[in-house]
């Protein structure tokens, strides 16, 4: 489906979209477009106990917490003297409070754990009705992968796929035929960064991961685009005529005429060249988003990862990796070059000059080129051989 929100005020699109098997396809965690459990092959599968919160050490300049209503309240249309007094008087650290649409605000932070204090913060959620979570884009990114095939189930490719990157999530795409749903060989997966990896490991075989462009949204009121009827302060439209009833009620259905351009098709239709225009824009602005920061992040890309050093934390909790993106995020190219070089001739002397990690390498390098060959070598293997190795 090309369009995201239900609502069902509308006659059924004549050509369908494949998307992610949940509502909006890329939140995670405790975000609204939450991860089922693996009762199904098919629902989306999060790392259990994964709730999104800010990295020890981020670097941002602010930390926003996105809070929503828990019993239908708009709270982006709430007054700002309610706000202002029951943030001031009951949350620690809030630096300002911003309207996102009509049921969200953005509360800032000046610090990432009072952010996280304040997504646990349960009795102030509870006692305001409130549900609060870090926005997707501010911690993890979404790829696809494609050509997997469908019988392995989100859970089995959440234990086999590795990657530079924690996984946190993965979710298939699915087509509805009828009343069912059928599994496609496409499949999205959430990384712990801010950047996608180049590749996911199965075992041996490596997948490409592509730029996950979410489905242009559409609302099922208006038929205006990117918001949805949830949050609409425009009027009922028809779209098959473009009166201001619903489909159903529609009394001219052979006068078919799009609310957007005019033109003899259906406000959904992907006829519409106004629609198909939106369609080339989005592509196009999330292409070129990814690009600048590639290029803003390549040099401490390439570098190996932090080696941690031997008494600290295992590496896969990936507070190092996310710290590396944060800087890189944060900071001018040149910055990232003067602090990637200074690192890097830390880091050689570092290991030359420490004998337990030198050693911890060099055993586990002996032990990959002696094991046999009944179990696979991939990143995953490797690197808790490593780890193994250096704790
Ligand atoms: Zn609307
Ligand atoms: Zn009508
Ligand atoms: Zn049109």
């Amino acid at each position: 489906m090309e369009v995201n929100e239900g609502g069902g005020s509308h006659p059924p699109a004549s050509k369908k979209r494949s998307r992610p098997a949940d509502e909006g396809g890329v939140g995670v965690g405790s975000g609204p477009s939450g991860c089922g459990d693996d009762r199904d092959a098919y629902l989306p599968y999060c790392k259990p106990g994964y709730k999104r919160l800010y990295p020890e050490g981020s670097t941002n300049t602010d930390f926003k917490v996105y809070v929503e209503s828990t019993n239908n309240d708009r709270l982006g249309n709430k007054s700002p003297i309610y706000l202002n007094h029951i943030f001031a008087m009951d949350v620690k650290g809030v630096t300002g409070i911003q309207r996102v649409n009509a049921n969200k605000i953005a509360v800032i932070f000046k610090q990432y754990n009072t952010a996280n204090n304040f997504i646990n913060n349960t009795t102030f959620l509870t006692k305001y009705n409130m549900k609060a979570f870090i926005p997707a884009a501010q911690i993890d990114k979404t790829g696809i992968i494609r050509f997997v095939p469908a019988n392995i189930s989100n859970k089995e490719l959440y234990r086999r796929l590795s990657s530079i990157y924690e996984i946190v999530a993965i979710r298939r795409f699915s087509k509805k035929v009828g009343q069912e749903r059928i599994p496609l060989q496409t499949v999205s997966i959430t990384f712990l960064s801010n950047v996608l990896p180049n590749n996911v490991q199965y075992d041996l075989f490596s997948y490409r991961v592509f730029e996950y462009i979410p489905p242009l949204l559409q609302c099922y009121r208006c038929f205006k685009f990117n918001h949805s009827a949830k949050v609409c302060n425009g009027k009922q439209r028809c779209s098959i005529c473009g009166g201001e009833h619903l489909y159903k009620e529609c009394d001219k259905p052979t006068e078919i005429s799009c609310i957007n351009c005019s033109g003899p098709h259906l406000a959904i239709s992907r006829l519409c060249p106004i629609k198909a225009k939106k369609i080339i824009e989005k592509k196009n602005n999330i292409s070129y988003a990814s690009v600048a920061f590639t290029k803003q992040v390549t040099t401490n890309e390439k570098d190996f990862p932090p080696l941690p050093s031997p008494k600290s934390q295992p590496v896969n909790s990936n507070v190092s990796v996310n710290k590396s993106v944060n800087i890189s995020a944060n900071k001018s190219v040149q910055d990232v070059n003067k602090v990637k070089i200074v690192h890097s001739k830390d880091l050689k002397s570092q290991i030359i000059s420490d004998n337990d990690v030198l050693m911890a390498l060099v055993q586990t390098l002996v032990e990959l080129a002696n094991k046999d060959d009944s179990t696979p070598t991939n990143l995953k293997t490797i690197k808790d051989a490593l780890i193994k190795n250096l704790t």
